[in-house]
């Protein structure tokens, strides 16, 4: 138990303990830690030398603590959990305490590179219904690797962050003569789960399922802007290029891979077997709940503890052909969706793309986005000792196109 004042339903209790990057009043941005509806500021617990700290926290981002490795995160970890937890440590540690509603948080790390998978079984074949009504759902390929495309590390913003709707060349129908310039008018989310690296690899050495805990830094959640005319107009035969690279935002708060661990479940079973550099020798599925809401309202509950392929087997194909890792690479799940409508991790999917057009509680409809609309993703997950485990959130709001 924690001395600082928690509610009980919350999940910043002291098994969550997730680092987040805060500034309050135009201070310098530093680095702290979410207890309650406190921000733990490091770098002031630094300064009153009660925490170890190498140039860590007094930073605006968390990669230089990200690159100390584990057992760096370990020891703050439960450094940090002692402060807390020990009321003799109260009146030392109280005056580092911040009310979270007194500061700005902002993106946590410096995202290095970014990798967006394609992890859902369910939202790979609704997307292959969609696109590909003829042919099968899934492609050859996708059962034997986690699909993925590079993305672009420049254009990942923090939470809260406005989203200029995108301009570009739209073509509305297969039949139609040519393709047009003009604002997004398939403007979507996708609700995913990413991971940051700390610990850089060794070009041309692979990073082995066995060896996420020791490069892995944390979670967070990631809504992966998407503008599907763009999209299907020039992902062919390519990935996405200008459909995705306009915005990808981020959640404030980096769960730690340890806070997670009590949240691990069996994947789905996976047929055919995967070649060897892709197997694990434990359970790598995460019981996450996740929340879809358009201007409050909840519209999806995505869960990901469906996804086919993990967190440490994206890493271990990610870096099979030796490409290294970096500190703040980022690496998102792709769309979480579930068997069910109610479980669709995309306005693509959720309403058929435009056929089936969602009813909002307060009775508008939606196809895709309009220039207003925010969007909110959050989750929660189990924690250790019967607890739950915040993961935040992500949200944006849509503003008009300059185009
Ligand atoms: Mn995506």
């Amino acid at each position: 138990m924690t001395w600082v004042e928690v509610d009980e339903d919350s999940g910043f209790g002291i098994e969550n303990l997730p680092y987040g990057v805060f500034r309050r009043d135009g201070t310098a941005a530093r680095v702290g830690i979410a207890i309650g509806d406190s921000v733990l500021d490091l770098a002031g617990l630094a300064g009153a030398g009660l925490v170890e700290d190498r140039g860590w926290f007094d930073s605006a981002a968390l990669n230089r603590f990200m690159a100390a490795g584990r057992a760096a995160w370990r020891a703050n970890r439960a450094r940090v959990r002692d402060l807390l937890t020990d009321p003799g440590h109260r009146e030392a540690v109280s005056p580092h305490l911040v009310p979270v509603t007194d500061v700005e948080l902002l993106r946590p790390f410096e995202v290095a590179d970014y990798v967006d998978f394609y992890s859902s079984e369910h939202h790979a074949t609704n997307v292959g219904r969609i696109f590909r009504p003829q042919g099968e759902p899934l492609l050859p390929n996708w059962k034997h690797l986690p699909v993925g495309y590079h993305g672009r590390a420049g254009t990942v913003y923090a939470s809260g962050t406005p989203i200029v709707r995108p301009c570009g060349q739209r073509k509305a129908a297969p039949s139609d003569a040519g393709p047009s310039y003009g604002p997004c008018l398939k403007l979507d989310i996708e609700a995913e789960v990413g991971f940051v690296a700390g610990v850089p690899s060794t070009p041309g050495r692979p990073v082995t399922p066995r060896a996420f805990r020791d490069h892995v830094f944390g979670f967070v959640l990631v809504n992966d802007w998407s503008a599907r005319d763009i999209q299907a107009w020039e992902a062919q035969p390519l990935g996405p290029f200008l459909s995705k690279s306009f915005a990808t935002s981020i959640s404030p708060w980096v769960v730690p891979v340890e806070a997670l661990e009590a949240a691990r479940v069996a994947p789905p079973a996976q047929d055919p077997a995967p070649l060897h550099y892709l197997r694990t020798d434990e359970p790598w599925g995460l019981d996450l709940r996740l929340e879809i809401l358009i201007n409050g309202r909840p519209v999806s509950h995505p869960r990901f503890d469906g996804m086919y392929w993990t967190p440490p087997q994206q890493l271990a194909h990610a870096t099979v052909n030796g490409a290294s890792l970096r500190t703040g690479d980022l690496f998102a799940s792709g769309t979480v969706s579930g068997p069910t409508r109610e479980e669709r991790g995309c306005l693509l999917e959720l309403t058929w793309n435009g056929s089936e057009p969602l009813e909002l509680p307060d009775g508008t409809k939606r196809t895709f986005l309009e220039d207003g609309d925010t969007v909110a993703i959050r989750a929660t997950a189990p924690g250790a000792n019967g607890t739950v485990i915040d993961l935040g959130e992500v949200s944006g709001t849509i503003r008009p196109a300059h185009c």
